[in-house]
């Protein structure tokens, strides 16, 4: 066996699955993306390796030129995480997607890579807090300046649009409170000032929500929350134009490091096939839960997209697929009273993820919400009695039941 032998080969990444009919999502979170090799594995290919060989010094210029297709280091691509952003671009109906190593990170780089100092951003005020901290208090210290909007009313973003905007950042439906922000309205503002509209469609998922079809230019996701929905890895990725991928995220990313480990995409390129299923029965789950929880003589208010008496339920009805999973509410008493009902919960978990295929709840205002101030915890709504139910696909009937006989302890 000479050094150059490849006995195996490789089929180029193209997706396996080639119709001449366009693809169910269904379908394509089945096989989206797969490139087997010739060993012909049933299951995705776990490339656990850092760098790759050249036939030749020539075929290693080529490459680097980008003149051939060829690997050249995992920091960059890598066969498994490729297939990974293949399978989400091709879910989320975007012509390109990138992954990273965790959410923030997808954040982070889909929103550095696009500013330099002197630029405006303009965001949602409700946002994950980590979200938070990277426009309100890292950009500034590099001269740009973030502009919060606190509600959904076509005037309050009319007003933060009218002057050159770079970016426009939204969260919808928000963590925790799940207040929703018109994707469509927005984008058609931010695009009169030339701003690219980024969307955290973390709380959605690509099975609730198609930012991209509302006019959004680039999605981000936290591949730790639903994609993978099973407490395993962390992950993030990016979604968008071929051009914004490649010219603009791409370099960043290629430089700077945040990339996906292999083993991640492997295990979240099984997340996706279950994804939609999963995704459905924990929003049916969530509705039934937040209905007996709406009902009940212990909860002050529920905030949940899927319910009436939600402040944007129509526009929930018109953007969103249903209410998602999570719910959040607040409880009649103060945080010894949460607490006390919290601690009495015998199959809910006390956890500060979401999206998992387990229940878990967590308290914002002490865990994670803890690193804003008084001040605009209060202007996000967020209180001391104010809990956040991630709902798995346990039975909805015993979560009912956990919930119920917890509050029947206050
Ligand atoms: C969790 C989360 C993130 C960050 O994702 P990580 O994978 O934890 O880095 C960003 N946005 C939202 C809405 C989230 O829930």
């Amino acid at each position: 066996m000479t050094k150059h032998s490849r006995p195996w080969g490789y089929h180029a990444p193209e997706q396996s699955a080639q119709v001449d009919w366009e693809l169910h999502p269904d379908t394509i979170a089945i096989r989206g993306g797969l490139a087997r090799t010739g060993f012909g594995e049933t299951g995705e290919a776990l490339f656990m390796n850092s760098g790759f060989t050249y036939d030749s010094a020539e075929q290693a210029a080529a490459s680097f030129r980008d003149d051939e297709e060829h690997f050249l280091y995992s920091r960059f691509a890598n066969p498994t995480v490729a297939m990974f952003e293949q399978r989400l671009a091709a879910l989320e109906g975007a012509e390109a997607a990138m992954a990273t190593s965790t959410g923030m990170s997808a954040m982070f780089a889909s929103v550095a890579s696009m500013v330099k100092q002197g630029d405006r951003v303009v965001a949602s005020l409700n946002m994950f807090s980590s979200c938070y901290v990277v426009l309100c208090e890292i950009l500034p210290q590099w001269g740009i300046e973030t502009v919060l909007v606190d509600d959904n009313s076509e005037a309050a973003w009319a007003d933060a649009l009218k002057e050159p905007t770079k970016l426009v950042f939204i969260e919808t439906p928000s963590n925790p409170l799940l207040g929703l922000i018109d994707i469509r309205m927005v984008s058609d503002l931010a695009h009169k000032v030339g701003a690219t509209v980024i969307v955290d469609n973390v709380m959605a998922s690509p099975v609730l929500q198609k930012p991209l079809e509302l006019g959004a230019d680039v999605i981000m996701y936290s591949a730790t929350k639903h994609i993978d929905g099973q407490g395993r890895v962390l992950g993030g990725a990016v979604c968008g134009s071929r051009d914004y991928i490649k010219n603009t995220l791409m370099p960043f990313i290629r430089h700077t490091g945040p990339s996906m480990s292999s083993f991640n995409a492997w295990v979240l390129l099984k997340s996706l096939e279950t994804l939609t299923m999963r995704v459905e029965r924990m929003s049916s789950n969530a509705q039934a839960v937040a209905e007996a929880l709406e009902a009940h003589s212990a909860i002050e208010r529920v905030y949940y997209p899927g319910l009436k008496s939600h402040p944007d339920y129509e526009l929930a009805q018109r953007q969103m697929k249903s209410g998602g999973s999570t719910v959040a509410f607040k409880l009649k008493g103060d945080q010894s009273q949460v607490f006390k009902f919290m601690d009495a919960l015998q199959v809910i978990d006390i956890s500060n993820n979401i999206g998992d295929s387990k229940s878990l709840i967590t308290h914002p205002t002490t865990t994670t919400h803890r690193r804003l101030t008084p001040e605009v915890r209060e202007q996000m709504g967020i209180t001391e009695s104010t809990v956040r139910l991630s709902v798995g696909l346990e039975s909805a009937d015993d979560l009912v039941r956990d919930l119920t006989q917890a509050l029947a302890r206050l």
